[in-house]
């Protein structure tokens, strides 16, 4: 049979060794992985440390002794593979702990090696209270840590998934934290309307947010964290979560093709640059499935799929991979906060054209217990409908209601098929119509011309040009905050004080959500009036300012 060796023993490894099991009895399968542990729940370690999961073999998915008995395979943990010789079809490896060297011949050799934590060259970041988090160990550590020496204080340096993450984590573990975020928001994969939404909350928890400020240097053996601005922190605890960067060093010592930002090269099989080894995972650079342009994107589904994807192609049947939308999800504290497919930020770094809409549904009907808004975003093209993403915000329902927009991207659905969309529908999960059905609506208005929107961050420019913006709400909501220079006028009154209304400008409106905005809009337009509705609303546009 085949002799394969997988670099890598954790998702995309793991995942690739026992699909090739299962695809072939017969193939010799070698799975090498530096670390002591193979097949755990990366995913999982913030929640060990916070307690939330309580028992750490839970995280240990699978064994070195358990995947050798059921998928037949020698699996050699605490082993590093240091080279590879293309030529010969040969690599070394060095086992960590006796520091004994050897090499193996393969026919095919996959690389699943994964992304490490970025350690920028700032001065203090060697002191014995700075963490990184990506293993069991590292996870082992922190918790160590945190239970002998009882700090009090913690810094987070970065905002992204697994720095709120372990922001939440640390917080319920009882310590006073700060986020340090060197960018003007958190999770840079949202907007920044949406990210504020997370950021409004962090603070409300009781996170201490610092924003559009990086470290300087750390200072006092770690206890004390300057930033950027002079601001100093007092951290008993640091974690530095900035990012993570490919591992690559096999790949660029063996002469493999790699992208801008290090990731490996791969065609549409997964091979790499040489047709024998295959490389997944973190470790790749990827299409982006929305716009085409390369992208890395680490995150869980796609190890697994290409690790379908990689076992089956040895196996002689090949399926393509696509690319990657980036569908992805967080918790903070109380928050879901989901996207899937391009951001703003995207589509304009591309210079695609595309329309945006902004909706704040309930959760499920309202006058069933417990339901709460979510706020929906979601990017399309205007002239087509195409999606091009979405991200959503709120306490319960944002999981689902992106995994349908993501399944709607991969299907090829425009904005008018979300109308169409048949969801399950009762009092204590949805409405009549769901918030994906009511963000298709809003967005098909759009492209069918019935309206046009404006953006909450284009008020402060029309305000300044003297646009006239128009507030529908009641004159109590009006008084309980409002876009300063709004004349208000009660939706419900609008037809009986046209005369107020200048007939030579565009009339800015705006309502709570959107919704009475729209209705205003078309009265207003019927009436001969040019028009544009601000998208989300007041809600929208306040998050921020
Ligand atoms: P890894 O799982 O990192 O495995 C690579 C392995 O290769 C490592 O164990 C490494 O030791 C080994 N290795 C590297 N080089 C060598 C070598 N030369 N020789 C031998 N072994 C080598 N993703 C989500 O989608 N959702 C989440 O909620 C989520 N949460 C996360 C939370 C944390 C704290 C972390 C760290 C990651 C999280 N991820 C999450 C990301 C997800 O875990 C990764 O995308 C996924 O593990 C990538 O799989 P991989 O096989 O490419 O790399």
């Amino acid at each position: 049979g085949k002799k394969i060796i997988i670099v890598g023993g954790v998702a995309g490894g793991a995942t690739t060794a026992a699909k090739l099991r299962r695809l072939d009895e017969n193939a010799e399968i070698i799975m090498f992985e530096r670390g002591e542990f193979i097949s755990f729940a990366n995913c999982g370690l913030p929640y060990y440390i916070g307690e939330v999961i309580k028992e750490r073999s839970k995280l240990l998915v699978q064994t070195v002794e358990g995947m050798k008995q059921r998928y037949n395979m020698d699996i050699r943990n605490f082993t590093e593979v240091t080279s590879i010789d293309r030529e010969q079809k040969i690599i070394t490896a060095r086992n960590v702990q006796t520091g004994q060297e050897y090499s193996e011949t393969y026919d095919f050799l996959i690389l699943s090696t994964g992304a490490k934590p970025i350690v920028p060259p700032i001065e203090g970041l060697q002191s014995s209270n700075v963490f990184t988090l990506r293993n069991i160990p590292d996870m082992d550590k922190i918790k160590g840590f945190v239970e002998e020496k009882s700090p009090q204080t913690a810094v987070v340096i970065g905002g992204g998934f697994i720095g709120l993450e372990m922001a939440e984590n640390l917080k319920e573990a009882g310590l006073s934290v700060t986020i340090a975020e060197k960018s003007p928001q958190v999770m840079g994969p949202l907007d920044p309307e949406m990210a504020g939404i997370v950021q409004n909350h962090l603070v409300e928890k009781g996170i201490n947010l610092v924003l559009n400020n990086g470290i300087e240097k750390v200072y006092q053996n770690g206890q004390l964290v300057v930033l950027e601005s002079g601001e100093m922190l007092e951290s008993d605890l640091i974690i530095l979560a900035i990012g993570v960067a490919p591992e690559n060093n096999l790949a660029k010592a063996a002469g493999l093709e790699l992208g801008d930002r290090g990731g490996m090269k791969v065609n549409e099989y997964l091979q790499t640059s040489d047709p024998s080894i295959y490389a997944l995972g973190d470790a790749i650079e990827v299409k982006d499935y929305v716009n085409g342009t390369p992208a890395m994107v680490p995150l869980a589904w796609p190890a697994n799929r290409q690790a379908h994807i990689v076992a089956h192609s040895i196996n002689g049947r090949d399926i393509k991979y696509p690319g990657t939308m980036g569908t992805s999800i967080v918790k903070i504290f109380d928050l879901t906060a989901a996207l899937t497919g391009n951001n703003e930020k995207t589509l304009r770094r591309l210079s695609v054209p595309f329309e945006a809409v902004h909706i704040h549904p309930l959760s499920h009907a309202g006058y069933y217990p417990g339901a709460s808004q979510i706020a929906i975003k979601l990017l399309f093209d205007k002239e087509t409908g195409k999606i091009f993403g979405a991200q959503a915000v709120g306490e319960d329902g944002a999981d689902k209601r992106i995994d349908v927009i993501a399944t709607a991207i991969k299907g090829g659905l425009t904005v008018h098929d979300l109308q169409e969309l048949e969801l399950a529908y009762a009092p204590p999960f949805s409405s009549a119509k769901d918030p994906v059905n009511m963000a298709g609506y809003v967005a098909s208005n759009i492209v069918d011309g019935m309206i046009e929107t404006v953006q909450w961050d284009e008020i402060d420019d029309i305000k300044k040009k003297g646009g006239y913006l128009l507030d529908v709400r009641t004159v109590k909501e009006f008084e309980n905050g409002h876009i300063e220079g709004a004349i208000n006028i009660d939706l419900d009154q609008l037809r009986e004080r046209l005369a107020e209304i200048p007939q030579d400008k565009t009339i800015h409106i705006n309502c709570q959500v959107g919704l009475r905005g729209y209705l205003a809009s078309r009265i207003l337009q019927q009436n001969g009036f040019k028009v544009k509705n601000l998208t989300g609303g007041y809600k929208t546009y306040s998050i921020l300012n």
